[in-house]
């Protein structure tokens, strides 16, 4: 199975300046749920892993956090998309828990949720703490979907993106097969011992596609 993992303030939605404590404050990303509607489509599952201070410190409840998620739930919808489930940490930083990322607690169990393997895993988000507790998993699929984010905090092998989108743009790019591959009958054809190399396609990078 293709699982990816991603965060959510910065990476679906604005990142606003602190916590998102209403549904009026989740506001979407251009092109992000789109970008999600892309993987899925390409057979990825996906799942959100993040940390939710708010609800251990006391400024919102689970019954809000749900009405942010289900106004998030039919925004993917609309669009064809699916998110699968949200895994969050509710605890309170002074709670030393086990599960607050980026201790890798919280992502263990979604591979196990999963019977997914690590290293199989895509993780993808504008905060460093869910990328290192992937790089701690021993996950080697690492995208910083933030170009502004301060890259001496990442893990090293981090990919940098500008957006989702831009990330799912390339990875998807990266999953198709060479063209030569699909030339029929090409491995019976002569192959004079003086003929160029075939030139590389390259990645046109913001070029536009269909909607
Ligand atoms: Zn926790």
């Amino acid at each position: 199975m293709k699982l990816a993992i991603l965060d959510r303030d910065g990476t679906l939605n604005l990142p606003g300046d602190g916590y998102i404590a209403s549904p009026d404050e989740w506001i979407v990303l251009p092109g992000a749920l789109e970008a999600v509607a892309r993987l899925n489509r390409a057979g990825w599952r996906v799942v959100l892993a993040c940390n939710q201070p708010g609800l251990g410190r006391g400024l919102f409840d689970v019954t809000v956090l749900n009405a942010i998620h289900a106004k998030m739930y039919r925004q993917l919808a609309a669009l064809g998309a699916r998110i699968d489930a949200v895994f969050f940490c509710p605890h309170a930083p002074q709670d030393a828990c086990d599960c607050c990322l980026p201790r890798p607690a919280l992502l263990a169990q979604i591979c196990e949720r999963y019977g997914v393997e690590a290293p199989q895993l895509l993780v993808a988000g504008a905060s460093a703490a869910l990328l290192e507790a992937a790089s701690a998993l021993g996950v080697r699929a690492l995208h910083c979907v933030a170009a502004n984010a301060p890259h001496a905090d990442l893990p090293a092998g981090t990919q940098v993106h500008a957006s989702l989108a831009a990330m799912v743009e390339q990875v998807l790019q990266e999953a198709q097969p060479p063209l030569a591959a699909a030339t029929p009958g090409a491995r019976d054809a002569p192959v004079p011992t003086e003929a160029p190399l075939p030139l590389p396609v390259a990645p046109t990078p913001g070029a536009p596609h269909a909607a």
